[in-house]
């Protein structure tokens, strides 16, 4: 009620100048039924498992709606690959309202794929099970890393047929729809701001921004120009702890279009997203991309650099000086460059006791696992294992090396394991000047390298499985992700690297926006 709603509650799809959200109600689905729960996430909000058909997973699906829950679709625009893409908005998320956890906090509930808004466009305002799977096991699975990010607390079937056309075979084809309920303290992004400075709404801007302050940073003292300097900092702060931790588990998001970019900086929006297996900055998974690789994991720093710029664009007209929100761009830049580097110093067991020495080591690091095509992943966490060994510097390290490289290696041609070896021998020198006992190194590192991250055909594999009503894959994924540092000894092989045949197959390797 702080802020201008459109109340018409018509679904079709239109410009709505002059508004913040509309009023809209979720589209019933035939028969819904639960497929997935977080436990965890369900325990904080106080919400318990429901069972698999029944009132609560009615609501889940948008087909119940009680009377305190005002549902809202969210008005939007975005950078999308760059350009100004105009009104895009929860074009099938509807938010049903917020609920309050067990400490206090306020927790916004929204449903992906629950029925068309009026900012639908041309789309169905659907989602399907291949998407939404993806969305709710990496959103959990991302929080067990420790990476800021969305939640996910169920994943409902929808016993709707949702007809989808796969980007580039351009066949039409029927697949089963699904519902993620996601949950955010808000779900507001820099795109919100980015609509109303692009229409000169500069009251519902200002609104806006007074209304994410009182709720979201309260800390940052009453909404005015020099709250809004401080907030766009903060932002900036959390925007880069947030790319800095994509970087140093090996997350590519896919997409980081100005609308898919948390005003809280949190991991928002799971489409096209992949994990890094062999090592290269050069990577994406979506297919849209291939051709400017502009969201490439390399890319990640950069772009929400970008991201940040169009934001404090469109936050200028708040403030007497839009200069004022450059030390904002500065904040960006230096935490990055330090959460990047204290996240890597764990990795690898260091301490910071020679920040040149080590800032050197690191920077030497990606061509080196380049040219083996190192799994990344499996190569931190079994560095993590010989850290003992090296620190008992017993002489037999090359040999070590040597096997460390053949298990994480994707593809070795004579000479392109040198530079890596050269580098693990730097490593092994420079762990030796730390003052820590090898247990103590082992765990730090162990606690710091996953073991188990969702794998891009690990997931397809769960997909296709839960396509033909076997969700047996999907749950023993989400038992070794929700705790990836520790060991599984029942579930060794989903720790194991990328097996062959998973290389260049649609889905497990590359994946389109089409969701
Ligand atoms: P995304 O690329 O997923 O960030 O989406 C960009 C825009 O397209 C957002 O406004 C989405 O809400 C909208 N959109 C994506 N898929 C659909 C769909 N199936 N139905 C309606 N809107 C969609
Ligand atoms: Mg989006
Ligand atoms: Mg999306």
């Amino acid at each position: 009620d702080e802020l201008r709603g459109e109340t018409s509650g018509e679904k079709g799809s239109r410009q709505v100048p002059g508004y913040c959200y509309s009023r809209v109600e979720p589209t019933p689905v035939q028969r819904p039924h639960l497929l997935a729960w977080s436990d965890e996430l369900g325990d904080f909000l106080g919400i318990t498992k429901p069972a698999e058909t029944g009132p609560a997973v009615d609501t889940l699906a948008g087909n119940l709606v009680t009377e305190s829950m005002k549902p809202f679709a969210a008005r939007y625009g975005g950078h999308q690959f760059g350009n100004w893409a105009g009104q895009l908005g929860d074009g099938r998320a509807i938010s049903l309202g917020q609920v309050r956890a067990v400490d206090g906090s306020r927790w916004e509930i929204q449903l992906k794929g629950a029925g068309p808004t009026p900012y639908s466009r041309r789309a169905d305002g659907r989602a399907v099970l291949r998407s939404s799977l993806r969305e709710f096991l990496c959103s959990e699975a991302m929080y067990a890393l420790g990476v800021p990010t969305t939640r996910a607390l169920s994943l409902v079937g929808t016993g709707d047929a949702v007809v989808r056309d796969m980007f580039y075979d351009g066949n039409a084809q029927e697949e089963p729809g699904a519902i993620v309920a996601r949950v955010a303290p808000t779900f507001i992004r820099f795109g919100n701001f980015q609509i109303m400075a692009a229409h000169g709404e500069i009251d519902n801007l200002r609104a806006l921004a007074d209304y994410t302050l009182r709720h979201n940073y309260p800390e940052l003292g009453a909404p005015g120009p020099e709250a809004y300097v401080r907030w766009f900092g903060e932002v900036a702060r959390r925007t880069a702890v947030m790319v800095a931790h994509w970087m140093s588990v090996g997350f590519v998001h896919g997409v980081m279009n100005t609308d898919n970019m948390s005003i809280l900086g949190l991991t928002i929006d799971y489409g096209p997203y992949g994990w890094l297996e062999p090592y290269d900055p050069d990577w994406t998974p979506n297919t849209t991309d291939f051709g400017s690789r502009r969201y490439a994991f390399g890319q990640q720093p950069r772009v929400a650099l970008w991201n940040l710029m169009a934001l404090a664009q469109a936050l200028g007209p708040l403030l007497p000086d839009a200069q004022q929100l450059r030390a904002g761009l500065d904040v960006y830049a230096r935490t990055l460059a330090e959460t990047q580097h204290e996240l890597m110093l764990r990795k690898l067991g260091l301490t910071s006791q020679f920040p040149d020495e080590d800032r050197a080591l690191m920077q030497d690091l990606p061509q080196a696992l380049m040219e083996p095509e190192i799994d990344m992943t499996w190569f931190f966490r079994q560095l993590s294992h010989l850290a003992p060994a090296l620190l008992a510097d017993a002489g037999d390290e090359d040999a070590l090396f040597a096997e460390l490289i053949a298990t994480a290696a994707y593809s070795v041609a004579p000479d392109e394991d040198r530079n890596l070896l050269g580098w693990l021998r730097r490593y092994a020198a420079r762990l030796r000047q730390e003052p820590a006992d090898a247990d103590a190194i082992r765990a730090g590192m162990l606690a710091a390298n996953p073991k188990y991250v969702l794998r891009n055909y690990l997931a397809q594999q769960a997909i296709e499985a839960a396509e033909t009503g076997d969700l047996s894959a999907l749950e023993r994924l989400m038992q070794v992700l929700k705790a990836p540092f520790d060991e599984h000894p029942e579930y060794e092989e989903l720790a194991a690297k990328r097996p062959d045949w998973a290389r260049d197959k649609p889905g497990a390797a590359t994946l389109s926006c089409s969701s």
